[in-house]
């Protein structure tokens, strides 16, 4: 069990502020920006204005936000693969680098393109909702994208009575509970699963629970359903998207609150919130974690060199073309 208390800069081990300015410097000569997702490690979660290095801090949803707006001609794109693709997505014209190409998601690798055309075929007609966590070639067989953050309303807009939801089954089994209470919509779901959101167990959320009867909880959407059941709604709090989540502790009045999602969400939650207390078993995203100031520097360094093919997102003009679609449309809800 961990006590979030501390942001980077109070943390023991902090890295030198060489590495920041040293990061900003070739930002600025390279003209990239950096776009920083809420689970990188504290230290890429501040923003340059702050003396840091991100120029955005968001989640998926918001990340894409801002992709699309980018005035830079390079972006760094930390946080996974699948992320910094729809980056290039929205910013064809733009070179778009990920610090580790091997910063995957066991979302997306859950499921391919001929996995979508295979269920298409198996139901005629039935549009496909694609979480946002998918690779570009998935999501080019898809109607469209979603988010946690706008999952429900891309569910309820359809005229169907049925819908295909791919690839998360917990979070396909959260949504399906809201959308067929108020709609009777019926979701066909994928076999998907995050591998840092399962891990929130009745069993390792018992003890806190136990320590902390009046602390609220906030619970990602990607939790497995019966952990819902029994942790959340006897405790009340949120239970929504990793934005839904930071909203929901400024409303709050409680000043406690139990974090069932990516223990690095606990540095912005912390930082936004200094006088509030987050306490979570600390699961950490191993693929999120490939991403440091070490290679964020290195990328930076490496543009306009031959060593930034190492670091630069390549997708072909056709599948660029056809994930676009889905990922525009999501982007209307937003
Ligand atoms: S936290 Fe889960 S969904 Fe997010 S990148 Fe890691 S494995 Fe994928």
């Amino acid at each position: 069990m961990l006590f979030i208390s501390k942001g980077m800069n109070d943390t023991q081990n902090a890295p030198s502020k060489t590495i920041f300015s040293e990061i900003r410097k070739w930002k600025e000569e390279n003209d990239a920006v950096i776009l920083s997702h809420y689970y990188m490690p504290p230290e890429l979660q501040t923003l340059t204005k702050d003396g840091g290095v991100a120029d955005f801090i968001g989640d998926s949803l918001g990340l894409s936000i801002e992709a699309s707006k980018v005035k830079a001609k390079n972006i760094i794109f930390c946080g996974v693969a699948f992320m910094a693709e729809t980056a290039k997505i929205l910013n064809p014209e733009k070179n778009v680098f990920i610090p580790d190409m091997d910063a995957g998601c066991s979302l997306a690798s859950s499921i391919t393109a001929q996995d979508v055309i295979d269920l298409k075929k198996k139901h005629p007609g039935v549009p496909v909702i694609a979480y946002i966590n998918t690779y570009a070639e998935t999501k080019a067989e898809c109607d469209i994208c979603c988010t946690s953050r706008n999952a429900m309303n891309i569910a309820r807009s359809f005229e169907h009575d049925t819908l295909i939801f791919v690839p998360d089954v917990y979070m396909g089994q959260n949504l399906q509970k809201g959308i067929e209470k108020e709609t009777g919509k019926k979701l066909i779901l994928w076999h998907g699963r995050c591998e840092v959101h399962e891990q929130f167990t009745n069993t390792s959320l018992s003890t806190m629970r136990m320590m902390y009867p009046d602390a609220e909880m906030l619970m990602h959407w990607e939790v497995p359903e019966e952990t819902v059941e029994e942790s959340f709604h006897d405790r009340g709090g949120v239970l929504g998207s990793t934005n839904d989540i930071i909203r929901y502790v400024g409303e709050s009045r409680s000043k406690k609150f139990i974090l069932a999602s990516e223990c690095d969400l606990g540095a912005i939650l912390k930082g936004t919130y200094p006088d509030r207390e987050f306490i979570t078993p600390c699961i950490k995203c191993p693929y999120m974690k490939k991403i440091s100031l070490v290679n964020t520097l290195a990328a930076l360094k490496a543009i306009g060199t031959d060593d930034a093919r190492k670091y630069e997102v390549n997708l072909s003009p056709d599948i660029i073309s056809r994930a676009y679609v889905p990922v525009k449309r999501m982007l209307e809800f937003s």
